[in-house]
């Protein structure tokens, strides 16, 4: 018998009263019920975003925020900077492209955060850039980037600052209203702690006001009928009744614990574990790492995926392993969610045996020690 352990960057473990919500009998999503379901859910989103105007929620993976995002506040012609240093933001340029637009790109090395004096430059180049796309985690490096700097920047243009957080919503801060974040596009399986299948975009009113103009095609991932919708506490389109019962869920273990011990929370397990990494003598690859998830750079001589597979195979723990051009290099450990310290002492305990197992020289015992010297100290 072997248990298992999902400690990959999304889909996360579900919280368990989100499982038991989802055994429910579904709701119609036309009554009574479902639509005081919602209102809490729209208040509780408010609550999450740290913001006052409303959150739109898709029935789609997050990818389907970040698209609706893009058709509702661009049209044809339109410039665009989008700020490119790993997968993530690659896919913010790819959509652009793919509705024909042909953004400026920000190129940033993998692994390391954007300079936000770039995005100043950018701008006073290029004044009729409408829309600039970031990225607050960068899944795929593992890079937190400097989102309140860049607001500010962008905040004393015209343009609008649009922040894929689907990684770090519920994760790493992101005061949207504080700190004069235009769109913020979440997603449901990561740091919400339910599954795949829903997406969130809230809209300052800075974007309001581009949304009304924008005129590239769109159906599905209409802005201004779903914000309709949502004042009546309806969605749209059939929604995927369930998850938003999950959500509810969520919100509400997101509210009781609250947003700043969920913050010190990650904060800890992060800490903790790239203290582990470098007791073991292995090299952290993001600089600055994001509290949702680590990136280790492979041991010289043992390939990533051997090491994702050890540890799967081996020990009953799913990690995730480098993408693209980071495939073989790096393999990323994730403590974000419905995670606690119990996660990541399992987490080092296997990453030890895994290294044992695939003859690279550690003592056993010393990620774990610096995981425990951590997690021991107050705060
Ligand atoms: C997971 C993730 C996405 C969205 O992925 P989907 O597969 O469409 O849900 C987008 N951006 C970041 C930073 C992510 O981590």
């Amino acid at each position: 018998m072997k248990k298992r352990h999902l400690l990959a960057p999304g889909p996360t473990p579900v919280l368990p009263d989100a499982l038991l919500a989802m055994a429910r009998p579904i709701l119609y999503h036309r009554g009574p019920e479902y639509e005081a379901l919602l209102g809490r859910v729209r208040d509780g989103l408010k609550f999450l975003f740290q913001t006052k105007h409303e959150v739109l929620l898709f029935t789609s993976s997050g990818t389907g925020g970040m698209e609706g995002t893009v058709v509702n506040t661009l049209s044809p012609g339109d410039r665009a900077l989008v700020i490119r240093s790993g997968k993530f933001g690659e896919r913010w340029g790819e959509i652009c492209e793919a509705y024909g637009l042909q953004p400026q790109y920000i190129d940033v090395e993998w692994g390391r955060a954007v300079d936000p004096d770039t995005v100043a430059a950018a701008l006073a180049a290029d004044p009729a850039i409408k829309v600039v796309f970031a990225t607050h985690t960068e899944s795929s490096t593992g890079v937190l980037h400097p989102i309140e700097a860049i607001a500010r920047i962008v905040g004393k243009t015209p343009a609008i600052l649009v922040v894929d957080a689907i990684m770090s919503l519920g994760v790493a801060d992101l005061p949207m209203d504080a700190w004069g974040v235009d769109v913020v596009v979440g997603g449901s399986q990561k740091g919400l702690m339910i599954p795949p299948g829903l997406a969130f975009c809230a809209v300052s009113d800075k974007a309001w006001a581009m949304v009304q103009q924008s005129r590239l095609p769109k159906f599905y991932f209409n802005f201004l009928a779903e914000r309709k919708s949502l004042e009546k506490n309806q969605n749209t389109f059939t929604p995927a009744v369930s998850l938003v019962m999950a959500l509810h869920e969520s919100l509400a273990a997101v509210r009781a614990e609250g947003l700043a011990a969920l913050f010190a929370r990650h904060d800890r397990l992060a800490r903790a574990t790239r203290a582990a990494v470098r007791a073991l003598g292995l090299e952290l690859f993001a600089d600055p790492p994001t509290p949702a998830l680590t990136a280790v750079a492979a041991p010289p001589g043992i390939e990533a995926g051997a090491i994702v597979k050890t540890m799967r195979t081996a020990h009953g723990i799913t990690i995730s392993g480098g993408q693209a051009q980071l495939k073989g290099k790096i393999f990323r450990l994730a403590h974000l969610g419905y995670a606690d310290e119990s996660d990541v002492v399992l987490c080092l305990a296997a990453l030890e045996r895994t290294l044992t197992d695939l003859g690279y020289p550690i003592k056993l015992g010393e990620g774990v020690r610096a995981v425990q010297e951590v997690l021991s100290q107050a705060g």
